[in-house]
């Protein structure tokens, strides 16, 4: 940076809070927008709130005494009249605006006293001096107090003189690749965005469809990708992985035993884990599926192929319930197979913790199911040679790869299985997940039937207990769904009791449960049973059953407050109905008035099932950073690029590494330096 003129360490200190710290950072400061200096606007069309270059001549000036002092100009240029309103001005400014000097002025033009007025325009006084002015489209940057527009211009002229030099600026991309995708040079970018000509198109400068911009964000996007590609290829070379058989007996007998046949998805995706098990590198894979595509079965059958071979799987996931769920799910399957399958739960007292623990370091247990939580402890295994990660975009790239480290023991490192219940935008899960190889569970068990969902006012919850009845009364069974803004499961435990009490007195004829996070495990668990066996018709519940239960016969899902939900939870919830042959149906009960998201979040509930593309639209409601929950790892804040914005460039840019890393290894690693820097980011892991 101090190779810049006039940059001292009060600037540098100024420039580092917008996160610019050399040469380079400023020349990926992207403007904000421009302001148009090149066209003159006559006095008379000028419309308030709009940017303006008015050109004309000085009718008067005085200064307004009061509690506010003010220097007062009135312009004309023949078509009309404006007024210039200076705050801080010299008395000797008054001077400068003789009746009848020339002056060109540009400034926000806003609505005044007797004409409209521009507050401290920038102006310049007497005859045009082209050359000496400010003119075209000039650039209006992100800034900071103490850093204005008129440094910050500065600043970038001078950058892009300095990154004109020979060598100062290396263009990173293979001129190859450039041409074939008509691309400008990076200097020729940088100049076009930062110093547009006249007749520039803004709107596809700003709209990230210039190809000058795009450039650039196909650039950036190109070294996240290759650095996370790199990172797990390092990986890899590190450690062997157990190489495990595709054929398995114990997979055979499991299949054999199952009620029901593997759906097409759920055999490609279990043969596409095969393959990876069977290689001498750790396999690194997600598996994408939507609700109740049937995930864990294929997680099962990994974990046997393991088993099989003599090496443990541990599987974890995100909540207690969950890894509860799992627990039951792998106890069922596993059990009759003679494979003993240890518990690590929080609740566990000391002694059964320490016999669950001694189990799984003596080889006894060779699998072991428990939370992210408490495999982060000292959990000791004999020979793991598998984990499955049940993680619902909790985790981020560090966490995984941090993981992975954790898992090699003795120059064997684990395979990896990730399984997401939340469907991820395919093309954010090349950016996200480029670490990984992605597998997807795009079809359901079949005799599913798809949800019906409406939105209805809380006004109308007579209606909505109507229906209740009515759905219960035909032998179906339905779920209420309580919320709470506060994460406080003491005050949703309240709210779900006084509910269920109400709901209980309106609808006497019903047998109506309850459960939330206050009730103890075993009480929790009785109850959720005796739903699922019939034997209750009405579950009145907090989120806590957006996993854990799955009653076919459930055929109406009632979520109030509904306008509280993200897409995410609410899609989740949504699935627990619609798991048999019933036609089944979701009532979104909302308190209005409904914010303007609410209300697009609600009516996309409405348009669609499919997971992928509720969570497309998530992703476009709240950007990646949000979406993906990284948002305070800053992991995914780009420079240039916007991953929504951008997300059709992902295909090219995944198409452009593979080339690159095969064709021209030498290019790769300048490309991480330029945009991830010297391996900063990563270095927690
Ligand atoms: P998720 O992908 O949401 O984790 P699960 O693995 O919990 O889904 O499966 C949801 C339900 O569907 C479970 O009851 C499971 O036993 C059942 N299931 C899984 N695969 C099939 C299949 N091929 N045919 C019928 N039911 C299936
Ligand atoms: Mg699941």
């Amino acid at each position: 940076m101090s190779s810049l003129k006039g940059v001292g360490p009060r600037l540098a200190e100024r420039l580092a809070r917008l996160r610019l710290g050399s040469v380079q950072d400023l020349l990926f400061h992207l403007p904000l927008r421009y302001e148009d200096r090149g066209t003159v606007v006559p006095i008379g069309s000028l419309r308030p709130a709009s940017f303006a270059l008015i050109d004309g001549r000085v009718e008067l000036a005085e200064v307004v005494r009061g509690r506010r002092p003010r220097l007062l100009v009135r312009v004309s240029d023949g078509t009309g009249q404006l007024t210039l309103l200076f705050f801080h001005f010299y008395a000797s400014q008054i001077n400068q605006f003789r009746r009848g000097t020339r002056i060109r002025a540009f400034g926000e033009v806003r609505p005044g006293m007797a004409t409209l007025s521009m507050t401290h325009p920038d102006y310049r006084l007497g005859e045009a001096d082209p050359a000496a002015e400010e003119s075209g489209l000039v650039p209006v940057y992100p800034a900071t107090e103490g850093l204005n527009q008129t440094q910050l211009r500065r600043l970038l002229r001078s950058a892009l003189e300095l990154a004109g030099e020979p060598g100062a600026l290396p263009d990173l991309l293979p001129p190859a690749l450039r041409e074939q995708h008509g691309f400008p040079t990076l200097l020729e970018a940088l100049r076009y965005i930062h110093a547009p000509p006249p007749d520039a198109p803004l709107h596809a400068i700003l709209d990230g469809s210039h190809p000058a911009v795009r450039r650039l964000a196909f650039e950036e996007l190109l070294g996240h990708h290759l650095s996370l590609r790199r990172l797990r290829q390092q990986l890899q070379e590190r450690a062997r992985a157990p190489e495990l058989a595709v054929e398995s007996a114990l997979v055979a007998r499991f299949r054999a035993a199952l009620p029901f046949r593997l759906t097409g998805a759920q055999e490609r995706v279990d043969s596409e884990l095969a393959n990876d098990l069977a290689r001498p590198q750790a396999m690194l894979r997600l598996v994408q599926g939507d609700v109740g595509s049937g995930k864990t079965v294929v997680a099962a059958m990994a974990a046997l192929r393991a088993v099989e071979a003599g090496w443990q799987a541990a599987v974890m996931a995100p909540t207690e319930l969950l890894a509860e769920q799992h627990h039951r799910n792998f106890s069922q399957w596993l059990a009759p197979l003679g494979v003993e399958v240890a518990w690590l739960s929080g609740r566990l007292g000391t002694r059964q913790r320490e016999e669950a623990l001694t189990a799984v370091a003596s080889g006894r247990a060779m699998v072991a199911v428990g939370t992210h939580a408490l495999f982060q402890e000292a959990v000791q295994f004999q020979r793991l040679g598998l984990v499955i990660v049940d993680e619902q975009h909790r985790f981020g790239v560090h966490q995984r790869l941090a993981l992975r480290e954790k898992g090699e023991r003795d120059g064997v490192q684990p395979h990896q299985l990730i399984m997401t219940a939340t469907p991820i935008p395919r093309t954010l899960a090349m950016t996200a997940y480029a670490d990984l190889d992605v597998s997807v569970i795009d079809e359901l068990p079949p005799g599913r039937t798809p949800v019906t969902t409406v939105a209805v006012s809380a006004g109308r919850r007579e209606e909505v207990i109507e229906r209740v009845r009515t759905a219960c009364a035909e032998g179906r069974q339905a779920y209420w769904v309580c919320t709470l803004i506060e994460e406080s499961e003491l005050l949703e435990a309240q709210a779900a009791e006084a509910t269920a009490e109400r709901l209980t007195e309106a609808l006497p004829e019903l047998r109506v449960g309850l459960v939330h996070g206050r009730l103890k495990n075993a009480d929790k668990e009785a109850i959720m049973a005796a739903f699922a066996r019939g034997e209750l018709d009405l579950l009145v519940a907090t989120t806590v059953i957006e996993v854990g239960v799955d009653v076919p016969n459930a055929s109406l899902m009632i979520i109030e407050n509904a306008e509280r939900l993200g897409l995410a939870q609410l899609h989740q919830l949504r699935g627990r109905v619609g798991r048999g042959a019933v036609a089944s149906s979701c009532v979104l009960m909302y308190q209005p008035p409904l914010s303007a998201t609410a209300k697009l979040r609600l009516g996309i509930m409405r348009e669609t099932n499919d997971g992928f593309e509720i969570a497309q639209r998530d992703l476009e409601l709240r950007g990646p950073g949000e979406f993906l929950g990284t948002r305070q790892t800053g992991e995914l804040r780009y420079r240039t690029a916007d991953l929504v914005r951008d997300a059709h460039l992902l295909p090219l840019v995944q198409r452009a590494a593979q080339q690159l890393l095969r064709e021209q290894p030498a290019a790769v690693q300048p490309l991480i330096d330029r945009w991830v820097g010297h391996g900063e980011r990563y270095a927690q892991v």
